[in-house]
């Protein structure tokens, strides 16, 4: 419930006095439209005006405040129709030009000061008789209309809005409107976290009373944003672990004997231990919400494969839902070899992916819904409506960096309530899984099958490509095979699957004219792309020449050396999941990045891929490169969309958002209590779309 006063602030901003439907047009462009985002339109820097500089030592370039008397003012022809106006002031250590442009009304009324002391902000020019600032920001001393011998916000501006007039219509609307931000923070939290007051908060945001308490408003408002969100993901993981809500499975007594059947390898450390607490998750009667992180290469599928056998063992479905066409064949061929392994269970896989024929569509879904088919592999082609399982008791998500958390819920909307688990090869780094994934445990596969051996990586320019073409056909020779990427990253053009096509066939008719090459890329048609990846799969193809399709999770141990061209055009992420596809066997690895590309940025990529394979290094990287939101695909999610929280730095703030969130929600966990309401009003007004599809 919200009060009159809090509903106000959502008026639209034109009823703010000042702003009217002219600023509100300019206003628009920066996302404000309501009383309440322009209240938190926050500064996107400060400058600390309070101390002022001695106009004798100034030094060009510098931006400062300086007080000085009025002395002189000239108004200075020049021979375009440009008038300069200059205004002279004095600070007794020297002396200073204030210089404006183009006007020359204003003339009178600096005359009218001599004498009299000003302060003026800006950057300073050393001219050639005394320094100059121009264009500065000025105000009469103690005049006290707009002080800015302050902590001056600087605001994000737009075009057709001046920085100045933003922050005056902002300076008014917080005078006239911060009466209207109401508390919502239940006391408790405010107490226990010395938190300033939402009001006060917004108030000194805008304008600073001293560094401190801008510090403390800032760390209020940082902690509402993440307090909020932890609050809806933790109660999203009290009503997934509900007791009785999920389902106990039932460890058979063979389990061991089974899994040893299911891998033709003796699994890892770091996966037995994942194995395990999968398990121990699925025997539990609540639901299973798991995030399985591990590099690529570090045998993800084989987790998997263990958590599906368990839950077909207990006579449920598993599904297994994958970003992209390619690698959910891949997965549905490797785990349909996996469990025909088991050999007396029978156990039956399905592929459905969206460019299968109408009629091997509805044979899929007739299976499903029969409960024929015990393991279902697809792309998002499995959340269709029209897909109903008999009995779905798991759920698996690969690369979940690639789905909405939207895609999530709607998947475990198909079940009661099936147990899920995502698997992602994105090295997310502590701080952000919790930020992000608070509502899903970790169990982390850190590390890589014994006899791999890291993948060599150099750099070479596009003149050398035929040295780099002559290394290739040594490996062929020795009946090794090559992958050959290029940069195609918008599939959806025409020209850039024809540049795709041009280097397929410089390869294969005049490069590598004596072995077979084929192409792969994201436009053809799905048995086209199967026939083609299956024939590398088994040796028949030397060459594949493909866009970024293989990025995920394609596995041909036989391939060990992958060129890519014109690397520079990938980020560091893509970069190490492209690599990822070579140094699956136990032959020596080699990644060969050509690149002319001389920008610092390109430059660096390089250098940290042929530096390291360590996946968590490289996302650090990234996140120093491109900030979280690019490097995590996690833009759309939405959660990185903090206006004051930054989920890198303000990782104390967050472990007491979620801290406080927990305490809260076990003391109310449906936020009943009426000093919780603003609360859950808040939850609800930012993650509205997100609960609309949770459990
Ligand atoms: P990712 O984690 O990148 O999805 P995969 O599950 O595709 O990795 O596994 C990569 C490769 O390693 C596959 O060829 C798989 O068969 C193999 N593999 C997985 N686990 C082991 C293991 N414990 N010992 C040997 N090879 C393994
Ligand atoms: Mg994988």
């Amino acid at each position: 419930m919200r009060s009159a006063d809090n509903q106000r602030l959502d008026s639209q901003v034109q009823f703010v006095k000042g702003v009217g439907p002219r600023y509100a047009k300019l206003l628009a462009k920066l996302n404000i439209y309501t009383i309440r985002d322009l209240l938190f339109h926050f500064p996107r820097r400060y400058e600390d005006r309070r101390s002022f500089a001695s106009v004798g030592q100034l030094r060009g370039g510098e931006r400062v405040t300086v007080k000085g008397r009025v002395a002189d003012v000239e108004l200075v022809p020049t021979r375009s129709r440009m008038t300069i106006l200059k205004v002279y002031i004095d600070d007794g250590t020297g002396s200073l030009s204030l210089t404006f442009f183009n006007q020359p009304w204003n003339k009178e009324k600096f005359v009218k000061l001599r004498g009299k002391e000003i302060i003026a902000y800006g950057e300073v020019k050393l001219g050639r008789f005394c320094p100059e600032m121009l264009s500065p920001e000025w105000e009469l001393c103690g005049s006290g209309e707009d002080s800015f011998a302050a902590i001056v916000p600087i605001y994000p501006a737009t075009e057709g809005l001046m920085e100045t007039r933003l922050r005056k219509l902002i300076r008014d609307a917080v005078e006239s409107c911060s009466g209207m931000i109401e508390e919502y923070l239940p006391d408790s939290v405010r107490k226990h976290r010395k938190l300033m007051g939402l009001r006060e908060a917004v108030v000194e945001m805008h304008i600073p009373t001293s560094q401190k308490k801008l510090k403390e408003a800032r760390t209020r408002l940082a902690f509402d944003e993440l307090f909020v969100l932890q609050t809806a993901l933790v109660r999203r993981k009290m009503e997934n672990a509900s007791p009785g809500k999920g389902r106990a499975f039932r460890v058979p007594e063979d389990f061991d004997k089974d899994l040893k059947e299911l891998f033709p390898f003796e699994p890892t450390n770091a996966q037995k231990r994942v194995i395990g607490e999968i398990v121990g998750d699925m025997t539990r009667p609540e639901c299973m919400n798991r995030l399985i992180q591990g590099d690529v290469g570090s045998g993800k599928t084989a987790v998997a494969a263990a958590a599906m056998l368990l839950a077909v063992r207990n006579g449920a479905q598993a599904v297994l839902m994958a970003p992209t066409e390619i690698l959910a064949e891949q997965h549905y061929l490797g785990l349909t070899a996996m469990f025909e392994r088991v050999d007396f269970m029978n156990i039956r896989t399905e592929l459905l992916i969206g460019s299968l024929t109408e009629k091997r569509k509805r044979e899929a879904y007739e299976r499903i819904a029969s409960g024929e088919a015990d393991i279902i592999i697809g792309t998002h082609a499995v959340i269709q409506k029209n897909v109903n399982f008999k009995d779905p008791g798991l759920v698996i998500v690969d690369e979940q960096h690639r789905f909405g958390v939207a895609q999530r819920g709607e998947l475990t909307r198909k079940g009661a309530a099936p147990d899920v688990i995502v698997m992602t090869a994105t090295p997310i780094p502590r701080t952000l899984v919790l930020a992000v994934y608070g509502d899903l445990d970790i169990s982390v596969i850190d590390e890589l099958p014994p006899g791999r051996k890291p993948i060599r990586t150099h750099r070479k320019s596009k003149r050398e490509a035929p040295k780099v073409y002559d290394i290739i056909r040594g490996f062929l020779e020795k009946g090794l095979q090559a992958y050959v990427v290029c940069p195609l990253i918008e599939e959806s053009e025409k020209t850039d699957v024809r540049a795709a096509v041009e280097l397929y066939e410089y390869l294969s008719d005049i490069v590598f004219s004596d072995y077979r090459v084929a192409l792969l890329h994201g436009r053809m048609k799905t048995d086209e792309k199967d026939a083609v990846m299956k024939d590398f799969r088994d040796g028949k193809i030397s060459v594949l020449v493909s866009t970024t399709v293989i990025e995920v999770g394609v596995d041909v141990p036989n391939a060990n050396i992958m060129v890519i061209e014109d690397a520079d055009r990938f980020g560091l992420a893509q970069l190490h999941q492209l690599r990822g596809r070579v140094g699956r066997g136990a032959e020596q690895s080699y990644c060969i990045l050509i690149t002319d590309a001389e920008t610092e940025d390109a430059q660096k990529r390089a250098d940290v891929m042929c530096a390291t394979c360590d996946g968590f290094l490289i996302a650090e990287e990234d996140l120093k490169l491109r900030g979280p939101g690019e490097v995590l695909g996690m833009r759309q999610s939405g959660l990185t969309d903090f206006k004051v929280a930054d989920i890198f730095t303000d990782t104390d703030i967050l472990s007491a958002a979620k801290e406080e969130a927990s305490r809260l929600l076990r003391e109310d966990p449906k936020l009943i209590k009426k000093e919780h309401a603003g609360l859950k009003a808040a939850v609800a007004a930012m993650y509205n779309p997100d609960e609309a599809v949770g459990n």
